[in-house]
């Protein structure tokens, strides 16, 4: 069974497609189907429920399976922020740049011992005929003084994932690397093996 990706963050979308294609799974892009997908409005207060309304919405367009991602950054001395909102923290949607500085600024003075954060990633694929699955995974680490690496995307280059021992940030690490200690890695091989397992 082919499955579809609804992203439109294409970082995120190779990361889908990397770590679904080994375990056996076909992903198509929307595009590759023929299908535009429109964006869907994330209006939800959690990560499931906005990854739930992007795959049902894309699982409607095409009528075919369909699998998203709602993902972000919780830093713990922001009380989770910027959280669901993590791609829109400085205004515009997906200004990385932008919403980098923004953090920064907000950890200025901040001590290491209070940098602590943690990635979150829920993958949801969403069936035509209503069924669904959800998996949730988290990488916990650090918020770094500076960006470093041009790897990745978002808040990688500020993020130094605790399997590094603080000496790396995501954006450091190769694709490889990231996918194996990542919270959308993680979050997509469980959804990946609830799918093999035919949990639906
Ligand atoms: P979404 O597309 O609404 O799920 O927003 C995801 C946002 O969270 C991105 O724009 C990034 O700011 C941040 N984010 C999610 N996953 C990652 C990651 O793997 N690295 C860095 N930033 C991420």
């Amino acid at each position: 069974m082919d499955y579809i990706i609804a992203t439109h963050n294409m970082k995120k979308r190779d990361e889908m497609q990397r770590i679904l294609a080994p375990l056996g799974i076909r992903v198509l892009l929307a595009e590759e189907a023929g299908i535009e997908l429109t964006d869907a409005e994330e209006t939800g207060t959690t990560f499931e429920e906005n990854a739930f309304i992007k795959a049902e919405s894309g699982c409607k367009e095409s009528g075919m399976p369909c699998i998203a991602d709602d993902s972000g950054l919780a830093v713990d001395f922001l009380d989770g922020a910027p959280g669901v909102y993590s791609a829109r923290y400085a205004g515009e949607h997906g200004n990385d740049d932008a919403n980098n500085k923004k953090l920064l600024k907000a950890l200025e003075n901040v001590d290491p011992a209070e940098r602590g954060a943690a990635f979150v990633s829920v993958a949801c694929c969403v069936y035509p005929d209503g069924r669904k699955l959800i998996a949730r995974g988290e990488c916990r680490g650090t918020i770094g003084y500076e960006e470093i690496g041009n790897g990745g995307f978002g808040y990688d280059p500020l993020f130094l994932p605790v399997e590094y021992g603080g000496e790396k940030t995501m954006a450091q690490l190769t694709a490889d690397e990231k996918d194996a200690i990542s919270h959308r890695g993680k979050s997509v091989r469980l959804l990946a093996k609830q799918i093999e397992e035919g949990n639906v």
